[in-house]
């Protein structure tokens, strides 16, 4: 469903990803973890088209976001292309990023409307039975500074969950939550994950939910993806001395 093949991604002279391969199968749930600056964030970000890479190719389903020339220069796919490819994928960011002057209920319903044509009725159905399935159908007219940080992630989530997508990248989701909140946007993800219906790469620092949920880990160090396995494999009997510096560290 993703490959990276080859992907180099760096900002100036620091390179952040480094010849980087790795794959994603459809309706997988793979968790990334590693150091601080390891590359973690950047992997869905170049995914998500956010930032350009300087090298190799990315594909979701077997589709490539850009392609080498025979000059050796890389060239985008086209912006229609991309889009197509993008509109396949929803990401989830540390910092909820909702609008600040929309409702939930408008924050859910924004794209749907202006994006993918939906009336004003069909998109609100949509979006109370997302925002429902999240538990936060009563405050549907609330606007984010009336909500917590695990509510507002919460809608951050049901929002994504409106452009139907079928990969869901989570970046951190839970870093910017007081501790109390953690746990009530984590049980929107278990139910995402099992739910079997979505291709889940997720980004985070919680490595107990990493080890719950996913049906692979993998550990990234210096912009490369060191050791992945079956969550028990990876945490019980890490092989590569980095991650089992790194685990003695965090567990
Ligand atoms: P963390 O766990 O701290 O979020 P990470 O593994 O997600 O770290 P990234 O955010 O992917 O790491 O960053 C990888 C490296 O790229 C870091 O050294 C970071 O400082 C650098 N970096 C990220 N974004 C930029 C940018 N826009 N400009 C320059 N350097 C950047």
């Amino acid at each position: 469903m993703i490959q990276f093949d080859k992907v180099l991604k760096a900002y100036g002279a620091l390179q952040v990803l480094k010849d980087l391969d790795f794959t994603v199968d459809k309706g997988e749930v793979v968790s990334i973890i590693g150091p601080s600056g390891s590359g973690k964030t950047t992997v869905l970000r170049v995914l998500m088209t956010l930032e350009p890479i300087q090298g190799g190719t990315m594909y979701v389903d077997g589709e490539p976001l850009n392609r080498m020339q025979a000059n050796g220069e890389l060239v985008d796919a086209s912006a229609a292309h991309i889009r197509r490819i993008r509109s396949k994928i929803g990401m989830v960011f540390q910092s909820f990023n909702l609008f600040p002057h929309m409702t939930a209920l408008e924050n859910c319903n924004e794209s749907p409307i202006y994006t993918q044509g939906k009336t004003k009725a069909e998109a609100t159905e949509e979006s109370m039975r997302l925002l429902d399935m999240v538990g936060l159908a009563d405050k549907a007219g609330h606007y984010p500074s009336q909500l917590s940080g695990g509510q507002q992630q919460r809608v951050a989530i049901a929002r994504t969950l409106a452009m139907h997508p079928e990969v869901l990248l989570f970046d951190e989701p839970t870093s910017a939550l007081d501790p109390e909140m953690v746990g009530e946007v984590l049980e929107v993800i278990r139910e995402l994950a099992r739910s079997g219906n979505y291709t889940i790469l997720l980004v985070t620092h919680q490595m107990g939910f990493a080890r719950e949920v996913s049906d692979r880990v993998c550990f990234f160090d210096g912009g490369r993806m060191v050791e992945q396995g079956l969550p028990d494999d990876l945490f019980g009997n890490p092989q590569n001395e980095r991650l089992q510096q790194f685990l003695s560290k965090v567990l």
